[in-house]
């Protein structure tokens, strides 16, 4: 979503670093740029014009003590870097768990924020740690809206305390407290209650949530707004502020392509933490707000530690070391590899998600569109591999000119396809040979790699089957 700031940043720091020696007209120039960029990018004037001034003393004080143009444009860079850092919030903030179980979380926010969804994510991010959360579904306003915690919830394994059906539209008070007993009695450690929002603010909608938050005495109420929503994001979150307060913000959307002014200035207008960010739809995608590491992705040196975290959880423990098992004992990563690679890859989120981690994000996400990279990709990439026998999975060399026609054949694809994937796969087993020798981890070596090599056709080699004999290439073949 930062991606038209981050090419401003480019911008600006490229010209910077370019120049013999950094005058204090340059810093003018400088923060005059960063200050239209961030204009641009809806963050609200009055953080806007703190951050530009805070940037513009301590690089005037920088100056002072570096000589050369370079070190003086780090230094700058640096004191960006950690401005930007400070107005997201500076640290990251985590739940505050209550001494007395089960702890309280209320989420609060307009209707189509993503409160319902963010429930499922919170629910399962705690679970998967071990607590034992009880969904409330206290939105009674919204159809389906029980309805979509109840799916959410089963598919999470989490349970979901619901008004009963046909008992009418039901009192979200009291369901939110009788949650809360029973969560109590049935002694869940943790309880996320889903409320009710309207498309606007109105005083209804206000009187609804305090009235909940009087009943269940959050230890937290998290409110959760729409990124997309830029100036409105920040006028909504005053008006929640005022009428029903609240402890953190998750902003949701944030894969959208809004200008990332809601983030930028939420935190210092509320001075509230944004706890948690939500981008995209699936349960995955959803991560702790790190201000470092969001001001770090804005700069675009990527986000590294969040990818890193992000494969780690994706590539199990039995993943991770079948292939170390394999490389200690000399063998080669194969297709099969490269299909288990692809499935957990894709329980990481999006591949625009992972995209936007990586340093330079804005020029990965264009190398993704001319590559004609989309997220049907990994379906299509393992429907070729499925359609391989065992023997070309292990040894693709085997792949001479008939057997990548019936291979195409059997997946629907097209020969070229198939010729992509055996050289992208021959790049990923290239970069895993040099994980053998030390680097990267291994599940991170082949991952990226369908989405990142770039798609030239390849050519099929010419070379015949070593049969002539059309029964015995028949059964070559279908080893
Ligand atoms: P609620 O009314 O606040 O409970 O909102 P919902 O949870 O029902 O979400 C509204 C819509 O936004 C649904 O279609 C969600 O799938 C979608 N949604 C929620 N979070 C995200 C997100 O982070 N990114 C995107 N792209 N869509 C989201």
């Amino acid at each position: 979503m930062f991606d038209s700031l981050t090419s401003r940043f480019s911008t600006v720091f490229t010209s910077l670093r370019s120049r013999g020696k950094i005058s204090k007209g340059d810093i003018d120039a400088t923060c005059a740029e960063i200050r239209q960029a961030l204009l641009e990018s809806d963050v609200a004037l009055e953080v806007v014009e703190s951050f530009v001034a805070q940037i513009a003393e301590k690089s005037e004080a920088a100056l002072a003590t570096m000589q050369s143009g370079t070190n003086q444009a780090n230094a700058i860079f640096e004191i960006v870097n950690t401005s930007l850092a400070e107005i997201l919030g500076g640290q990251a903030r985590r739940v505050r768990f209550s001494k007395n179980p089960p702890t309280v979380i209320m989420l609060a926010g307009l209707q189509g924020a993503g409160k319902t969804t963010l429930a499922g994510k919170l629910a399962k991010f705690y679970a998967d740690q071990g607590n034992t959360p009880l969904l409330v579904a206290s939105d009674l306003q919204r159809p389906n809206a029980v309805t979509q915690l109840q799916v959410v919830g089963e598919s999470i394994g989490v349970p979901v305390f619901a008004p009963e059906p046909g008992n009418g539209v039901g009192d979200p008070v009291k369901v939110a407290k009788a949650g809360i007993e029973f969560a109590k009695a049935k002694q869940y450690n943790m309880v996320i209650v889903d409320t009710a929002g309207r498309l606007g603010v109105d005083a209804d909608l206000m009187k609804q949530a305090s009235d909940i938050r009087d009943a269940v005495k959050p230890d937290e109420i998290l409110f959760v707004v729409d990124a997309m929503t830029g100036q409105d994001a920040v006028r909504t979150s005053q008006a929640f502020l005022d009428g029903v307060g609240f402890d953190g913000v998750v902003l949701t959307k944030l894969d959208g392509d809004a200008r990332g002014g809601a983030a930028l200035s939420i935190t210092s207008l509320t001075q509230r933490p944004i706890m948690f960010v939500s981008t995209g739809e699936k349960l995955a995608d959803f991560d702790i707000f790190y201000p470092d590491r969001m001001a770090s992705r804005i700069l675009g040196m990527g986000d590294v530690a969040t990818l890193a975290e992000a494969a780690k959880k994706a590539f199990d423990g039995d993943t991770s070391a079948k292939l170390e098992a394999k490389f200690a004992s000399g063998e080669d990563f194969t297709l099969e590899d490269f299909l288990e690679q692809l499935s957990a890859m894709s329980k990481m989120g999006s591949m625009s998600k992972i995209l936007g981690m990586l340093p330079g994000s804005g020029a990965m996400k264009q190398l993704g569109k001319n590559g004609n990279f989309d997220e049907g990709e990994i379906v299509r990439t393992k429907a070729i591999v499925q359609s391989m026998t065992p023997v070309e999975r292990r040894d693709p060399k085997v792949l001479n000119g008939s057997r990548r026609a019936r291979i195409a054949l059997g997946s629907g694809r097209k020969v070229s396809d198939v010729n992509n994937l055996v050289d992208r796969f021959s790049t990923a087993q290239k970069m895993m040979r040099q994980v053998r020798n030390g680097g990267m981890p291994a599940g991170m070596a082949g991952m990226g790699m369908p989405a990142m090599a770039p798609s030239k056709p390849a050519i099929a080699p010419k070379k015949k089957s070593k049969s002539g004999n059309p029964a015995k290439r028949a059964l070559e073949e279908s080893q």
